[in-house]
């Protein structure tokens, strides 16, 4: 059965079952009001729980007219458990689409042409990976979302539920909680002088 979606913000597409989830994650995005992003459940998502991609239809549109998905895989790591979008909880969640609306952010950045050698690169460099993680937890944890993000470490790290690889594949390739609090502090220290400067 098709889950019902919703229009959000005129511009996104959301399934009613994250509808809270992803308002509140989109919420520390002010930039990405103009920006369409449609979130979809796929069911063969490779290596990941979910992924952000742009709509290869309006690549070359320009910077600005480009639109994006996010695709979330419905069930996830079938191998002697199956794990679903309704096992995880809702801070939990909204972390990992705050990590995905990074990602989109990132993007924004780059041209069409270097969002394809993006693409090949990500495939095939794990130095890559790590480098487009730690930007999209950057975004993040920059967009006031850092607590949400260790909540989302935390469980992938920490839940039984998931297998070995994954998680060996997760400490190996993105940041650790260790190192968004590091960027966490970063934030706090920068707000700090920020606000001393303005008294
Ligand atoms: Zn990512």
């Amino acid at each position: 059965m098709e889950e019902k979606k919703i229009v959000y913000q005129n511009n996104k597409i959301i399934p009613e079952s994250i509808l809270n989830e992803a308002k509140i994650a989109l919420s520390y995005y002010p930039d990405l009001e103009d920006i369409e992003i449609e979130f979809r459940f796929k069911e063969d998502i490779k290596k990941s729980f979910m992924q952000a991609q742009p709509k290869v239809s309006n690549l070359f549109k320009g910077k600005d007219s480009r639109s994006y998905y996010i695709f979330m895989s419905s069930k996830f790591l079938i191998e002697e458990e199956e794990f679903s979008m309704a096992d995880v909880p809702s801070d939990v969640l909204i972390g990992w689409l705050g990590h995905e609306l990074g990602h989109i952010m990132d993007y924004r950045e780059k041209s069409a042409m270097g969002l394809v050698i993006f693409g090949m690169r990500y495939v095939t460099s794990s130095r890559y990976i790590k480098e487009a993680e730690r930007a999209a937890d950057t975004y993040a944890v920059n967009s006031g979302m850092g607590d949400y993000i260790i909540a989302t470490k935390d469980f992938i790290l920490n839940h039984s539920h998931l297998s070995e690889s994954y998680k060996e594949r997760i400490a190996r390739l993105y940041l650790s909680p260790e190192e968004i609090l590091v960027l966490v502090n970063e934030l706090e220290e920068r707000l700090e002088e920020a606000e001393k400067e303005e008294s």
